[in-house]
């Protein structure tokens, strides 16, 4: 069963394998008005459209960060805004080799008959949206499938739906010249080990590339951004080297060589954890036939954000901040990264949030 990705096959895999250039990764700052607004209530920031403006200029507009960065996944509303110059975000991030991607999915619903399990919604009138969202010079696009760990979850209903989701969103983005981010996002809630989450995560992804296999997906011209292999929030902890063999086992056995990278997401660990777990995986001697990057909104964002704290006067030292984070990851993916002695690098606050909405 060949792949099909229609008149825009080529450019989808050149576009893959730049957003996948190594020591690079991308900035998710596609938070929903109500998620921004959720992280501006705890700096005393209304959530406002010029507000949430003037914080995505700040990261945009943040030069020394840019060279670290292959993409930078956007809400709609921020697709169409500008520099307060008058220059649209989407030329600001090209003029710097950064491409633009779009969040398209629509959030979750749950579904009925499950323990508050979910289902991702977006489907209707993608291929339209994803037409003018090209148009506006996006390149890429993200859709996050969630799934959660209990006694009996995740369900085979909410295996089956996510990836069969997962696939349907990957086809469309595709037919109309988007590379897919595949995200099948394993939520750290719960108690359990990082054994547990090793099993559930092999198969969630297996799940996940057989419904893209079934659906002809291109794979050469997708990414995935997958959650590294931990454990449980609330369950025993584990080393890096645990962290970085387990995800890379679970890569291994589960994700084809075609495709050109994968973009962790942070998932609630900290600045320094996600930086430090990063660098165990790149740094592993291992069969790892991928670029492996990061993908990260919290664990990019969060001291920046507070150090901003609405006021225009702190921008220059929430820029330098972001950028040495930005520094710290793409060593981290390249397993380079030495620790925290000249640049102040990110915190070790956990960032954890139950049921996470995006
Ligand atoms: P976090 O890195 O904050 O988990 O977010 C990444 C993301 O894009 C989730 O969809």
């Amino acid at each position: 069963m060949a792949a099909h990705a229609g008149k825009y096959a080529e450019e989808l895999i050149r576009n893959a394998r730049q957003i996948a250039t190594p020591g690079k990764g991308i900035l998710a700052a596609d938070e929903s008005t109500t998620t921004i607004g959720k992280r501006f209530v705890n700096i005393c920031v209304d959530n406002t459209e010029a507000n949430r403006q003037a914080y995505r200029e700040l990261l945009f507009t943040t030069r020394e960060a840019l060279p670290f960065l292959s993409g930078a996944i956007l809400f709609e509303e921020t697709l169409f805004q500008k520099t307060l110059s008058g220059k649209p975000f989407v030329e600001v991030l090209k003029e710097a080799g950064v491409y633009t991607g779009i969040k398209v999915d629509i959030g979750v619903v749950e579904l009925p008959g499950t323990r508050g399990e979910t289902a991702t919604q977006g489907l209707d009138g993608l291929a339209e949206r994803c037409q003018r969202y090209y148009a506006a010079g996006a390149r890429f696009a993200k859709w996050r499938a969630v799934l959660k760990i209990g006694p009996e979850e995740p369900s085979e209903q909410a295996m089956q739906e996510n990836a069969h989701g997962l696939a349907r969103y990957a086809v469309i983005c595709q037919e109309n010249g988007l590379v897919p981010i595949v995200e099948p996002e394993v939520l750290a809630d719960g108690n359990h080990d990082i054994k547990k989450c090793a099993a559930v995560t092999e198969r969630v992804l297996a799940t996940v590339y057989k419904a893209l296999s079934d659906h002809k997906v291109l794979l050469e011209g997708t990414l995935l951004k997958p959650n590294m292999v931990t454990p449980g929030a609330g369950g025993p902890k584990a080393t890096p080297e645990q962290i970085a063999g387990y995800t890379l086992q679970c890569l291994q056995r589960t994700v084809p060589v075609a495709v050109p990278g994968v973009m962790f997401l942070s998932g609630g660990q900290s600045e320094e954890e996600a930086t430090v777990n990063l660098n165990a995986i790149n740094a592993m001697n291992a069969v790892k036939p991928w670029v492996l990057s990061f993908s990260y909104g919290r664990a990019l964002q969060h001291t920046a954000l507070r150090i901003w704290g609405g006021r225009r006067e702190n921008v220059p030292e929430a820029q330098r901040v972001f950028a040495s984070i930005c520094q710290a990851n793409s060593n981290a993916s390249m397993g380079n990264y030495q620790g925290c002695s000249n640049s102040p690098m990110g915190s070790s606050e956990n960032l954890h949030i139950a049921n996470y909405k995006y």
